[in-house]
């Protein structure tokens, strides 16, 4: 019974060394990815009880002038019907989203060069004015740190920006040269400085990606201690040169939704669109894993269906409170509970 020892190390000590990390995400013993993913919910509800936050996810615009090679939204991308919403439909999203009980705002979307300080500044703002008692998230890619520093000012809290891979050649083969491994791992390093909650993470089974690249995505996080985590995995988006390469496995998502919540025992840890994309009870089995957040979409429906960052995306079609409602269904029959909260990162376990 190695693979259980390891789980019981993990849990104990939140570390592992490489050979057993590599151990843990290869182990094939059936009983192991049972007691992982109970190990990982006891240590969830240990920290967050039965509660599950939801983030109400805004895809603001498609626009962006990167060219990662795995998105389907990226500037090449000359298929793409491009959107941009104003600040009126941004915000009366943000309204709908009150309403229906979200406590976070999530702004994602491409680097879209017309979002300036200078418009995004009011915009997170006015957020701020008229939902005092709600988070707001930015995911908007990378900038320089001074303008970091005025959206936090402005009343942005916490900042998505996924390190997709942690290592180096890795992040440079899933890129185009105009972008730098060392100017991701900057921009982290400036948000947590300047004071955000943050959240990074890695796509799981991208392109070329090893056994290794993920033990060193797991010593990445272990070094980095974000607030948050995003880990979804890989699918294919036709109109990419990734277009032939295999999804990523759900299975292994699980299993690192898992590790990382024992390495990690306070993280807020989300079961992705992509994880309910590669399977239909994928969120479901996130949160069985040990993940504690939900992020349904509140962008327009008119505009969904622009938004794909990969293929066969789900819920495009749905209203606002539809998927809510569908949410809040789906987790209840996995036990927990979705709750009306900003659900903060908190720091209170002893070790
Ligand atoms: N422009 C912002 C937001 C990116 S979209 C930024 O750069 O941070 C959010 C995440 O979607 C990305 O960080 C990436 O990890 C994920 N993503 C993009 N394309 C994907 C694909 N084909 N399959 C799975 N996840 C993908």
């Amino acid at each position: 019974m190695d693979g259980l020892y390891l789980v019981e190390k993990l849990e104990r000590e939140r570390d592992l060394t490489n050979a057993e990390f590599t151990e843990v995400l290869t182990c094939r013993e059936e009983v192991f990815d049972k007691y992982l993913s109970e190990r990982a919910r006891a240590v969830r509800e240990r920290v967050y009880g039965k509660d599950v936050y939801l983030r109400g996810l805004v895809e603001f615009t498609n626009i962006c002038k990167n060219n990662c090679k795995y998105c389907g939204i990226r500037c090449g991308n000359t298929k793409v019907e491009r959107y941009r919403l104003s600040e009126e439909e941004i915000l009366a999203c943000c309204d709908q989203g009150d309403a229906l009980g979200f406590r976070t705002f999530v702004l994602q979307g491409g680097e879209d060069p017309y979002f300036t300080d200078e418009r995004l500044v009011p915009l997170v703002r006015q957020m701020k004015e008229q939902h005092p008692d709600c988070a707001i998230t930015l995911s908007i890619g990378e900038r320089e740190r001074e303008s970091y520093q005025r959206l936090f000012d402005a009343g942005a809290d916490r900042y998505l920006l996924r390190h997709e891979t942690a290592n180096k050649a890795h992040y440079e083969s899933l890129h185009p040269r105009a972008m730098s491994y060392e100017h991701r791992m900057q921009c982290l390093r400036d948000l947590k400085e300047i004071g955000f909650q943050v959240g990074c993470g890695m796509m799981v089974g991208s392109p070329g990606q090893t056994t290794e690249h993920l033990v060193e995505d797991l010593r990445f996080l272990q070094a980095f201690q974000p607030e948050m985590v995003g880990i979804g995995p890989f699918i294919p988006h036709h109109e990419t040169e990734y277009a032939k390469e295999p999804a990523g496995s759900v299975e292994l998502t699980l299993r690192l939704l898992s590790v990382i919540r024992l390495l990690l025992p306070e993280v807020l840890l989300p079961a992705t669109t992509a994880l309910g994309t590669m399977d239909p009870l994928g969120r479901e089995k996130g949160l069985l894993a040990g993940a504690n957040v939900i992020m349904p979409n509140l962008s327009p429906t008119g505009v969904r269906g622009k938004y794909l960052l990969y293929d066969n995306k789900i819920c495009t079609g749905d209203e606002a409170a539809e998927c809510v409602r569908c949410m809040s269904l789906r987790v209840a029959k996995t036990g927990y509970k979705v709750v009306q909260a900003r659900g903060d990162h908190v720091r209170v376990t002893e070790r």
